[in-house]
């Protein structure tokens, strides 16, 4: 492809709907500020309502900001109508035109800019190849499964070369192995064309292996942005540890902060390397724990105790469920040969490993 990849930038964007019953104001975007580098898979990742569509939307100009500048590359594209931007999008519904077959499904951004139908025909067939549809290309869409309709749409997308790339919710209409094979997909073709991309995920699973980096949002606002290592193991904030996988919370208070912090849970006392900036002596916090972070131990030798209810063999690993006073914790024990395993009913103590915890403030969002 000769594009070449660009950049987008928002820039202090805000969007203020009205409510059209009661006239009220709701602020869907609050103050969006980042930058997708040229070639970058950026994924906007929150609950249904937080705004991650309508930063999308003003991105491919379906909105207009009701404050702030969009940027493509060094281009203020805020006020361009959605065709005049260097943008493509792919919707949860496809959008193909059933009328049309395949190949004239994709063809058609490429015979509204007049381009030779020779050269339509190898560049159809090079782009239907890329995403393993060329055997067919005679079909209508009412003929193909939801898979290959969204790999239409994305060939018919990717096939006009845009600068960007936009993704909404484009997986969530396909079942749960087709959706694991596109995501491999949609990653591999963006990284192949090098295409600048943005993508819009409720699906925290989805996000972790897609991305560059992630943008969570909450209630209009960016609470976090970071490489998905970033966001699982070093959260802002205890919305976002519990937004992007399972995590079980102990009450904790800090003791000292220098390059690490030291906090004591439950009468004892631990270093952690991790650790939210605000945090001071004195200061009331929570122990983040992933499932990976916890150990069980022999009653009376960790830090909870408690017993164990269920327990799920997936073979590399063992998920227990400990029912404890801090409500259920589920607990991952690694390479269970190697390990004391305990059965369910038995009692157990819950303990963590400071080196893959975080220490972040009680009560804050
Ligand atoms: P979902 O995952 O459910 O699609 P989302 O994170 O994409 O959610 P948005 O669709 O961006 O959220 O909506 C953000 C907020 O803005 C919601 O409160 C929504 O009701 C409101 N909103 C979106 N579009 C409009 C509109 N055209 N008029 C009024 N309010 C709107």
């Amino acid at each position: 492809m000769e594009n070449i990849s660009k950049s987008v930038t928002l820039e202090n964007v805000w969007k203020v709907f009205q409510d059209p019953q009661s006239g009220k104001d709701i602020t869907a975007v609050e103050q969006a500020d980042f930058v997708i580098a040229p070639g970058e898979l950026v994924t906007l990742l929150g609950p249904s309502g937080c705004g991650k569509t309508t930063t999308l939307r003003m991105i491919a100009g379906f909105e207009l900001p009701t404050r702030g500048r969009v940027l493509i590359g060094s281009e203020d594209i805020t006020f361009l109508p959605p065709n005049r931007r260097d943008t493509a999008m792919v919707f949860q519904s496809y959008g193909l035109f059933p009328h049309m077959n395949v190949f004239d499904n994709v063809a058609y951004g490429l015979r509204l800019r007049k381009m030779p139908e020779k050269e339509i025909t190898e560049k159809v067939m090079r782009f239907l190849g890329m995403v393993g549809l060329d055997a067919l290309a005679k079909r209508p869409p009412s003929r193909l499964s939801g898979g290959q309709q969204q790999r239409v749409a994305l060939a018919r997308s990717l096939i006009v070369e845009p600068a960007v790339l936009l993704l909404d919710e484009p997986l969530s209409n396909l079942d749960a192995l087709l959706r694991e094979q596109m995501r491999v997909e949609i990653r591999r073709i963006q990284k192949s064309l090098g295409i600048t991309a943005a993508y819009v995920t409720h699906d925290r699973v989805e996000a972790m292996s897609l991305s560059d980096r992630i943008i969570v949002m909450n209630k209009g606002k960016i609470v976090q942005i970071g490489s998905p290592h970033q966001v699982y193991r070093d959260p802002a904030s205890a919305f976002v540890a519990g937004f992007i996988g399972k995590v079980a919370f102990f009450p904790a208070e800090v003791a000292g902060v220098d390059e690490h912090c030291t906090v004591k849970v439950r009468g004892r006392t631990f270093t952690l390397p991790r650790f939210s900036p605000g945090l001071k002596a004195g200061d009331s916090a929570l122990v983040m724990c992933r499932p990976e972070s916890l150990t069980l131990l022999p009653p009376g030798e960790g830090i909870l105790d408690g017993r164990v209810t269920t327990n799920v063999y997936l073979g590399h690993s063992i998920e227990s469920f400990v029912s404890t006073e801090l409500g259920e914790i589920l607990v991952q024990v690694d390479n269970p040969d190697a390990r004391q395993i305990f059965a369910e009913g038995d009692a157990v103590s819950v303990s963590f490993i400071p080196e893959l915890t975080k220490a972040l403030p009680a009560g804050k969002e």
